[in-house]
């Protein structure tokens, strides 16, 4: 398995991962509802060689940098999110009156900000490869944009298939504008990322906290990376 396969080329700025708590007013219910694994390691531990912490967060600096980047040239007036947040424990970060659950990663829109469960990110780094976390940050880094731009969706499904659209056209467009460089196998790390977060097939796509098929999920995501944000019905 890949673990350097991605390279940011150019341009982006490392990011600061703060483990700080807000208190909002929403939640959007989560995401990523079927986490590869509960991680054994800390980040900070380099156990078999193949990351270290730096390396995770220099990925994650990078997918965030990359996606800050590229939605302040698609969104006139985009502001950057208010802070990305690393938590490890349920109940450490809360949106609103709810606690942010382990194994999961969520934009908040009451605090403008993105949480995710270390650990999780952690065994997805090291089970799926690092490309998994350009689109686990750029999937939340969607609602964000969705959010500025007022989208309101009647289906939460509608709103997690556009968000994967969007996080595809976040990472095609900077492949082909070379700020971000993919590696033999990382198509298919994306690939087998979206299959491990697909719904169950039991969940109706009208579920209230429906995000797609993992079929549906790789379309839209594939869509936005093939033909930009065009395919994404903003
Ligand atoms: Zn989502």
């Amino acid at each position: 398995m890949r673990r350097r396969a991605l390279a940011v080329v150019a341009g982006v700025a490392a990011l600061v991962i703060g483990g700080g708590c807000f208190v909002g007013a929403a939640d959007d219910g989560g995401d990523a509802a079927e986490p590869p694994a509960p991680a054994s390691a800390s980040p900070g531990e380099q156990e078999d060689g193949t990351m270290t912490a730096e390396e995770f967060q220099g990925d994650i600096g990078s997918a965030v940098g990359l996606a800050e980047e590229y939605w302040g040239e698609k969104v006139r007036g985009f502001r950057p999110v208010q802070e990305v947040i690393a938590y490890e424990r349920e109940g450490e970060v809360s949106c609103g009156n709810e606690a942010v659950p382990r194994n999961n990663a969520v934009y908040c829109p009451a605090g403008d900000f993105i949480a995710y469960d270390v650990n999780f990110a952690v065994a997805a780094f090291r089970q799926v490869g690092d490309a998994f976390l350009f689109y686990l940050l750029g999937h939340e880094y969607a609602h964000a944009v969705q959010a500025r731009l007022g989208i309101q969706s009647r289906f939460t499904i509608d709103h997690e298939l556009q968000a994967d659209c969007m996080a595809g056209a976040y990472i095609g467009d900077s492949v082909k504008d070379g700020r971000l460089k993919l590696d033999d196998g990382d198509l298919d790390e994306f690939q087998s990322g979206l299959l491990a977060v697909g719904d169950d097939p039991n969940i109706p796509w009208f579920a209230p906290g429906a995000h797609g098929t993992a079929e549906q999920r790789t379309q839209a995501f594939f869509d936005g990376y093939e033909k930009s944000v065009a395919a994404c019905d903003l």
